[in-house]
């Protein structure tokens, strides 16, 4: 990329964003837990979507583009889901090369893919410019078709039973690497590649790698251009995006006041803070009453069922005394504000948590069911191939920090 006086505005810009993660930060309680890999974190070169219109348009006019260009490449990029722009019929071939590499550069690029579902779900190890290791899952639905796609390279949240948890966070993601993710699973679906032929990509969900919060403004640059209209976005309702939190309640308070009708998954996964404390550290931080005020709040100001996401582990959070005090907890806050997701834990390798049994399982969901509260036992999509949040990138992060080492 030609570093010019406005690109390096452009990137000073995105450096002062990289490191807003909520989470982070000298006064907080709470710190982000950090991989090895953190110290050698870099920054993405900057995309389309990492820029705002001005920017674009200022970028176009240093190449020599006239500033109507930046609006035919965001076109063809937001509606065709196409970054070839030497096969652009309305582009002059002379700018071709250079739109390209100042304007969709590879970001990130498949290293393995894996099917399962008879084909329902493909879920894609992407290699970062950094070499980093993300990962996004494709599933298709009755309905629809949900992506979910990761955030973050590793998570800072440190939660003990999670793949992912255990790696800490290498670096925040770009907008740009997290809408390339969209992209190119909305390009799979219009070229037919799930079974059934050529369909539309209509649901997000943040669940892949990281912390979505923690990334808050590159996550908000993403949602906004997932949800508006071509040429601005991808035109997939902010309705159907999901976003999930371990419970950062300042990003929730933050996203209130965003008034853009995402869901909100909060993973909570225990109902006290004695239990929570352990299983989510950032507890510690943020308690269950913080959370589940915020929660709540979220809902008041959207008019939207809040999800609770509630891993089952064996013995340890899945009995009847866990299912009635969560009831109990969240009936407090009135009826029908939330509706909870018991998961059934995919278990990590030489870990103590594991999953539990189906009858604890179906006694869990009936005691909430018993108590007026909404709940449906998550599917575990794909979980016969390292389905769960970040599983397949944390294996491969995992080796390559071991290589390293
Ligand atoms: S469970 Fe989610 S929030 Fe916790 S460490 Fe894993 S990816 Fe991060």
């Amino acid at each position: 990329m030609t570093t010019s006086p406005s690109s390096l505005h452009i990137s000073s810009e995105l450096e002062k964003d990289a490191d807003s993660g909520i989470t982070a930060g000298d006064k907080s309680a709470f710190r982000d837990v950090l991989s090895k890999d953190h110290a050698r974190r870099g920054k993405a070169p900057l995309h389309l979507v990492d820029m705002t219109d001005e920017e674009r348009k200022e970028h176009a006019k240093e190449l020599g583009m006239p500033a109507f260009r930046v609006k035919q490449l965001a076109q063809h990029y937001f509606a065709h889901f196409d970054t070839n722009v030497s096969e652009f019929s309305d582009f002059p071939s002379s700018l071709a090369q250079t739109a390209k590499d100042a304007f969709f550069p590879d970001l990130i690029t498949p290293v393995l893919e894996q099917e399962a579902d008879k084909g329902e779900t493909i879920k894609t190890l992407w290699k970062l410019f950094d070499d980093s290791r993300i990962e996004s899952v494709l599933m298709k639905y009755p309905q629809r078709v949900t992506l979910c796609i990761s955030s973050q390279v590793g998570c800072g949240m440190d939660c003990p039973f999670c793949a992912t948890g255990r790696l800490g966070l290498t670096r925040n993601m770009s907008a740009g690497e997290i809408l390339e993710q969209v992209r190119i699973a909305a390009l799979q679906c219009e070229s037919g590649r799930l079974p059934g032929g050529p369909t539309r990509l209509s649901n997000i969900v943040f669940m892949g790698m990281g912390e979505a919060l923690g990334n808050y403004k590159a996550m908000m640059k993403a949602i906004r251009q997932i949800s508006a209209l071509p040429p601005e976005g991808f035109g997939i309702s902010a309705r159907n995006i999901t976003l999930s939190t371990v419970g950062v309640v300042p990003g929730i308070r933050k996203l209130i006041t965003e008034h853009i009708p995402v869901r909100l998954a909060v993973s909570l996964h225990a109902p006290s803070d004695e239990l929570r404390d352990e299983l989510v550290p950032m507890n510690r931080r943020f308690n269950t009453t913080q959370v589940l005020d915020a929660a709540h709040d979220y809902y008041l100001s959207s008019k939207r069922r809040v999800s609770i996401e509630y891993a089952l582990m064996r013995g340890i959070n899945d009995q009847a005394e866990h299912a009635q005090l969560l009831a109990k907890r969240l009936n407090h806050y009135g009826d029908d504000w939330v509706h909870v997701n018991p998961i059934p834990l995919n278990p990590i390798e030489g870990s103590r948590w594991t999953a539990s049994k189906p009858e604890d399982e179906a006694q869990f969901i009936d005691i909430l069911r018993k108590a007026g509260i909404s709940a449906t036992l998550r599917d575990t999509r794909g979980s016969d191939i390292d389905g769960a949040c970040g599983q397949l990138a944390a294996k491969e992060l995992a080796q390559d920090l071991v290589r390293r080492s």
